[in-house]
C-alpha cells in the first residue's frame, strides 16, 4: 500500500515547503521581507502561490551571426570600450563577442554609472532585446553583469516572469526562484501513488514544480504561454485534488446528523403543483427530485441551483419549502435586493394556499419595539421572504428547516458558511442565474452538489437581439417612442450611470439615466420614469409596481433592474454603453423581456469608442440565448475574473486558481480520485492526504471560502 507518510523523502519535502522563505534564500533582507508580505513567509508561498504569469526566451548567443532582431538575447562579451554619456546624450559601451563588435546603448543615469563601473578588458554578460529595426546588431538598456556562469545560465533559456511586487526587481525575484528551485531539486517526495500518475500521464511533483519555474528547452514556449504542458497539468491538478479532499473530508467530519425527517412529496407541495397553470418542464422535476432527496437524507443538503433567466426556478423552489412546512419547519427565502424580496412575496402568496403563513422580512424596521414586532412575526411564520436583513436575526428562529439563496452572486461566500455551521444544520439552497459551468463551480465551491435546469419551458418566443452602432442610437430612441405611443408597449432603457459622469474625458461617452429620463419626458410626459439604486426601496417597489400595473411604460434605470424583476408584458430592453456592462449581467438585463406572449427585443447600443474585442462579444451575445454557452466565453476570452459571482470568492488574480481553472477539466477526476480514496478505508493515506491539505492547502482554501 502507498504510504509516504513514513517516508523519510516526503518528510524532508515537507519541511523544505514549510521553511521560511528568508532562512532557505541567502539574499538581502530588505527585498524578502517584500517578496513575504506579498506572498505569504514559506518556500510554499513562492514555488506554488507564485507561479509564473508567462514565460520569455532568451537565446544564448555564441557568436554574431546568432543574434536575432527583435529578439532577447544573453551572451557573454569583452568590453574594448566606454563612451560616458551627458545629459540626454546617451552612454555607449563596445563589447567584442567572438571577434565581432556589438554596440550597447544605454540611456540615462543609468549608462553613467555603468561607465564607471565596466572598463577596457571586462568580462561582462549582457542580456536584453537586440533592437528590432536598427542596421547594425544594438541593443539599448539591456541588463549587464560582470560575467558569472550564475547569470549566464539564469538568463539563457525559457526566463520565467512573476507578477510584479512593489518594491522587488524582476531579476531578485529570479535569483530567489533559483536559489529555491536548486533546492528543491535534491528532492524526491511524492504524494500521489504511480498508478495514479500513470493513468493521467504525470511527471513527479518535484520535477513539474522544477519545470514550471525554469522550463526545460524540451518544453514548446506556446504550451508553456498557455500552462498546457505536462508539468503545468499535474501541478494543476494538486490544487483540483486538495480542494476537492479537503472540502470533503471535512464535510465528512462536519456531517451531523440533522435531526429532521422530512416527508417529501407533501400532500401540501403535491396539490399546490396540480394547481399551478403549468406542468413542470421535465429538467423541473429531475432538480426537484435531487433537492427532495438531499430533504429526506440526514445530512444537511448544500447544493446549488443553476438555471438561465425564465427557466422556472421560482416553482421548484416554492415546492421544496412546502414539503419542508409540511414536515414542521419554516422555510426561508432570501433574495438580493428588497425589489426581489417583495416580488417574490407577492408570486409565492399567490401561490400557496391561504392556511401557510408567510411574511416578508425587508431591512429598514428601526426602533426596537418595531423590530421586536417584526421578529415576532416571523417566528409566527411557517414561509419568510425577505433580504439580508434575515441575517441577524436567524439564530432566534430555532425552526429553520430550510433556507434558500435566491440570485447568489450579490451574496458573498462566507455568509453562505455562516448559515452552514447554524445549529441546527439547515439545508441550505443557493440558486443562481448566473450560471458559471460546472467544473468552475466544483473549482471554486470544492464539494457542493449541483443542480441545473437545462431546459426552458414550452412556448416561449425567443428574444431578438441587435448591436446598434452609437450613431444609430436616435433610431432606437424614436423606435421606442412610437411603440409606446401608438401601441402601448412596455419596456426599460439602462444606462450604466445615475448622473453625468464628474470624469471629462467619461462625461460625452457615457449615458446616465439623469439625461436618458428628461430626453424621454420631453416626448412621453409621465409615460417614462427613473429607477435608480439611491432610491428608497419603498420608491422603487412602487415604481415598479406602475410599470406593471401599465401606469408608466416606460423605465429608465440603472443596472438595478437587473435581476429577477418580473414585468411579463414588457417587450423591450435597450442598453446604452452596453460594452461597460459583462456579458452575464446583460443576458441578465435580456432576460427581464420576453416573459409573455409577445414578440420581444433588445437593443445593444455601443459607445462611440468601442474596442473590436468588446464589439465581438457583444456580437456574441446577439447571436446567442444560452447562459451555460455566454458563461463559458465570457470565462475564455475575460477570464475566471470577469464572471459575475466570482468578484466575492478572492480567486481573482491568483495564478495558482487560474491554473487550476484552465484544466478544468481535470476536476472531475479530482473527485472520482478524492471518493475513491475516501471510500477505499485506506487511513493511512487519507491522513496523508489530509496533512498535506492541512500543510498547504487549507489556508488558501479558507482565504477564498472566506473572504
Ligand atoms: P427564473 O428561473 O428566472 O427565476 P421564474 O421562476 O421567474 O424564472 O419563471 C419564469 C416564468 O416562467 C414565470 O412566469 C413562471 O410562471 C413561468 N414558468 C415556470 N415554469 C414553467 C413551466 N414548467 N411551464 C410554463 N411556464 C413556466
Ligand atoms: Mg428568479
Amino acid at each position: 500500500m502507498f504510504n509516504p507518510s513514513e517516508n523519510s523523502d516526503i518528510s524532508k519535502l515537507f519541511s523544505f515547503l514549510n521553511q521560511p522563505l528568508e532562512s532557505a534564500v541567502d539574499l538581502s533582507k530588505t527585498q524578502l521581507k517584500k517578496i513575504v508580505a506579498a506572498l505569504g513567509g514559506k518556500v510554499f508561498d513562492f514555488l506554488i502561490g507564485n507561479l509564473p504569469e508567462s514565460y520569455e526566451t532568451r537565446f544564448l548567443v555564441t557568436k554574431f551571426s546568432d543574434f536575432e532582431r527583435g529578439k532577447m538575447a544573453t551572451f557573454k562579451a569583452k568590453v574594448v570600450s566606454v563612451k560616458r554619456g551627458f545629459g540626454k546624450i546617451p552612454s555607449y559601451l563596445k563589447v567584442d563577442l567572438a571577434g565581432s563588435l556589438v554596440t550597447i546603448t544605454f540611456f540615462g543615469k543609468l549608462g553613467m554609472i555603468y561607465c564607471n563601473l565596466y572598463h577596457e578588458g571586462d568580462e561582462v554578460l549582457v542580456s536584453g532585446e537586440v533592437s528590432p529595426k536598427s542596421f547594425a546588431i544594438n541593443l539599448v538598456n539591456p541588463e549587464i553583469f560582470k560575467f558569472d556562469e550564475g547569470w549566464k545560465t539564469l538568463l539563457s533559456g525559457y526566463i520565467p516572469v512573476y507578477k510584479n511586487i512593489v518594491g522587488v526587481s524582476h531579476l531578485f525575484m529570479l535569483r530567489t526562484a533559483k536559489m529555491l528551485v536548486n533546492l528543491l531539486s535534491a528532492h524526491r517526495g511524492e504524494w500521489f501513488p504511480e498508478s495514479l500518475k500513470k493513468e493521467f500521464n504525470f511527471p513527479g511533483f518535484v520535477e513539474s514544480l522544477m519545470n514550471l519555474h525554469f522550463p526545460h528547452l524540451s518544453a514548446d514556449i506556446d504550451e508553456l504561454n498557455e500552462f498546457k504542458t505536462k508539468w503545468h497539468k499535474r501541478i494543476a491538478f494538486d490544487q483540483l485534488f486538495f480542494f476537492q479532499f479537503g472540502s470533503q473530508f471535512s464535510a465528512i467530519g462536519m456531517r451531523t446528523d440533522k435531526n429532521r425527517r422530512i416527508k417529501t412529496e407533501s400532500d401540501l407541495s403535491v396539490s399546490v403543483e396540480k394547481n399551478m397553470a403549468f406542468e413542470l418542464t421535465k429538467a423541473q422535476k429531475r432538480v426537484l427530485g435531487e433537492i427532495r432527496s438531499d430533504l429526506s437524507s440526514i445530512y444537511p443538503m448544500n447544493r446549488l441551483l443553476q438555471g438561465d433567466v425564465g427557466s422556472g426556478k421560482t416553482a421548484v423552489m416554492v415546492l421544496a419549502s412546502l414539503d419542508v412546512i409540511a414536515g414542521g419547519y419554516k422555510s426561508v427565502i432570501m433574495a438580493p435586493t428588497e425589489i426581489l424580496a417583495a416580488q417574490h412575496y407577492k408570486t409565492i402568496s399567490q401561490m400557496v394556499p391561504e392556511n401557510i403563513k408567510i411574511e416578508l422580512f425587508l431591512g429598514g424596521v428601526t426602533g426596537k419595539k418595531k423590530k421586536a414586532e417584526r421578529l415576532e412575526n416571523a417566528k409566527k411564520a411557517d414561509f419568510l421572504i425577505g433580504t439580508h436583513a434575515l441575517f441577524e436575526n436567524m439564530e432566534f428562529m430555532e425552526d429553520i428547516g430550510l433556507i434558500i439563496i435566491d440570485e447568489q452572486h450579490r451574496f458573498g461566500v462566507s455568509q453562505r458558511m455562516k448559515l452552514q455551521s447554524k445549529s441546527t444544520h439547515p439545508d441550505v439552497l443557493v440558486v443562481s442565474a448566473t450560471p458559471i459551468p460546472r467544473t468552475l463551480a466544483l473549482t471554486v465551491y470544492g464539494s457542493t452538489e449541483i443542480s441545473v435546469i437545462d431546459e426552458m419551458p414550452p412556448g416561449r418566443i425567443p428574444v431578438t437581439t441587435r448591436l446598434v452602432p452609437a450613431g444609430n442610437r436616435v433610431k432606437v430612441f424614436d423606435f421606442v417612442t412610437e411603440i409606446i405611443k401608438n401601441q402601448n408597449k412596455k419596456g426599460y432603457w439602462v444606462c450604466p450611470l445615475v448622473e453625468e459622469s464628474e470624469n471629462e474625458e467619461m462625461k460625452s461617452e457615457m449615458k446616465h439615466v439623469e439625461g436618458v429620463y428628461e430626453e424621454f419626458s420631453k416626448v412621453l410626459g409621465d409615460k417614462a420614469a427613473l429607477l435608480h439604486g439611491r432610491m428608497k426601496g419603498e420608491e422603487k417597489r412602487v415604481i415598479i409596481e406602475r410599470l406593471k400595473n401599465g401606469e408608466i411604460n416606460l423605465l429608465v434605470s440603472t443596472i438595478v433592474v437587473e435581476v429577477g424583476v418580473d414585468v411579463p408584458d414588457a417587450v423591450f430592453m435597450v442598453i446604452e454603453n452596453a460594452e461597460r456592462f459583462g456579458l452575464a449581467q446583460l443576458h441578465q438585463l435580456r432576460g427581464r423581456v420576453g416573459r409573455g406572449k409577445d414578440k420581444s427585443f433588445c437593443a445593444l447600443i455601443a459607445g462611440s469608442d468601442i474596442s473590436e474585442k468588446a464589439f465581438n462579444r457583444l456580437d456574441f451575445l446577439s447571436k446567442t440565448e444560452n447562459g451555460f454557452k455566454i458563461a463559458e466565453y465570457d470565462l475564455k476570452t475575460r477570464g475566471p475574473g470577469a464572471l459575475t459571482g466570482l468578484e466575492q470568492s478572492g480567486f481573482k488574480n491568483d495564478a495558482y486558481f487560474m491554473l487550476a481553472v484552465r484544466h478544468g477539466e481535470l476536476v472531475e477526476k479530482a473527485r472520482i480520485f478524492t471518493k475513491n480514496i475516501l471510500a477505499s478505508g485506506d487511513d493511512g493515506y487519507i491522513k496523508f492526504c489530509n496533512r498535506v491539505f492541512e500543510l498547504f492547502f487549507a489556508e488558501r482554501f479558507n482565504r477564498f471560502r472566506a473572504s
